[in-house]
């Protein structure tokens, strides 16, 4: 065991370094934030997240055990730290979320595998029997640029393109910091099948049978997985691209889920879209951290702004927590996007939109805060950290 000095080392929307301490502060804010929006507890609550180490799948964790001590149970894929090595930032979030839970008494049990693969299936439906008996919620929430069918082996990966013509739009580079144009090739028809093998609804159906099979869904159990639809800046290379084919996939998926759970358990499953949110994902997709950037500034001036705790908190407050009936949207979905889409916003972006360039992106947008917010969710530049103290890397779920 030894400690080292650990500072962020980042290329466009990829960073390989995290701090421990930071990631641990961010945890704990998110809990204080959940915390404060405590109402009723139920008896019990017990919850599965797939996809449970970063951005919404942790927040979705962390406002269930905050908001109801619930225990849960997590799978996530990441990098133990080793040496001088630093583990990623869903590692160390895990561990600062698991203390929590430990502390409160509160069952906490965390898979660190693939979640596409049978076995880490089976792993979490024997940890659930062992530990929880059932779940009463599953939150699906993983963004991944791979996947390997757990039967055929084939390797799929996402390719985020347009669909038809080519694409052409405006975007940060986040290397150098200015606008510029991306000029981006349609998608083949293997590219647009692969997507859709990763980031649609398949490794949904195998979780919901698995788990159905298994009887580890109580009476009356919700399975909620996440989507996204956004403006119509984005909507050539997101909603009407091969990332917009593959959440159609998901959200017909979900539907037949949905009749499926509702006859076999009493259950449901619902489509949340939630809104844009600085999450490792969201900074991988052309055009999404300019439009981000944008639209954090609109909608802190709004006094609307929601980081994805908040999106959580909402979604078991309002929609699917204990005791909530969700209120749907005319395709069954839970809209926690319907603050960014109202027209005000919306009209604001696009007003905004075609006037932004190299010059004014810094004073129109909110850049410097996506910036921020980039580094945060790697645990730098998260106030009341000591970034020259050394920490120890090798942490322990
Ligand atoms: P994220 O990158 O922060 O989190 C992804 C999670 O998936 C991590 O916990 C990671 O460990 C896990 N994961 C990835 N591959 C895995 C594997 N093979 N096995 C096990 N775990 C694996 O992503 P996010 O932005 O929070 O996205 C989560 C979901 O929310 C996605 O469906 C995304 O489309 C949706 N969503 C995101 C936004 C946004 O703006 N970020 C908006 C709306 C909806």
């Amino acid at each position: 065991m030894a400690e080292f000095v650990i500072k962020p080392r980042i290329r466009g929307f990829i960073c390989t370094t995290s701090h421990p301490d930071g990631c641990a502060a961010n945890v704990k804010e998110q809990l204080q934030i959940a915390w404060a929006a405590r109402n009723t507890k139920p008896d019990t609550y017990r919850v599965l997240v797939i996809g449970s180490s970063t951005g919404y799948g942790l927040a979705s964790r962390i406002a269930a055990a905050s908001l109801y001590d619930a225990d849960t149970i997590g799978v996530f894929y990441e990098r133990v730290g080793e040496g001088k090595k630093s583990g990623t930032p869903g590692y160390y979030n895990t561990a600062a979320f698991h203390a929590y839970a430990k502390n409160k008494g509160l069952t906490s049990i965390n898979i660190n595998g693939d979640a596409f693969s049978h076995e880490v299936k089976q792993q979490t439906i024997d940890q659930i029997k062992a530990h929880m008996e059932q779940v009463d919620l599953v939150i699906y929430s993983l963004a991944s640029p791979r996947r390997i069918d757990p039967d055929t082996g084939e390797e799929y990966r996402s390719d985020i393109r347009s669909i038809g013509d080519v694409y052409v739009g405006k975007t940060i580079d986040l290397n150098k910091e200015f606008i510029t144009e991306v000029s981006v090739e349609p998608a083949t028809e293997e590219g647009i099948r692969e997507t859709v093998a990763v980031m649609g609804g398949d490794d949904l159906n195998l979780w919901t049978d698995a788990l159905l099979n298994a009887g580890v869904l109580a009476e009356g159990a919700r399975v909620v997985p996440f989507s996204y639809i956004g403006p119509e800046v984005t909507y050539p290379i997101y909603r009407n691209g091969t990332i917009g084919r593959a959440k159609e996939h998901l959200e017909a998926t979900t539907a037949a889920i949905h009749l499926r759970l509702q006859s076999k358990i009493e259950g449901a499953a619902y489509i949340s879209v939630n809104k844009a949110v600085i999450t490792q994902a969201s900074a991988a997709i052309p055009v999404v951290p300019l439009y981000i950037s944008l639209l954090y500034k609109i909608m802190k001036e709004s006094n609307v702004h929601e980081a994805p705790i908040n999106q959580m908190v909402r979604l078991l407050t309002d929609h699917i927590g204990p005791g909530q009936t969700p209120a749907l949207d005319e395709k069954g979905r839970i809209r926690l996007d319907d603050r960014e889409m109202v027209n005000a916003i919306q009209n604001e972006i696009d007003r905004l939109w075609p006037t932004v360039n190299t010059d004014n992106f810094r004073s129109l947008s909110d850049y410097d805060a996506y910036k921020k917010g980039f580094r945060q969710l790697f645990g730098f530049e998260v106030d009341g950290i000591d970034y020259d103290k050394p920490v120890e890397l090798e942490t322990e779920v």
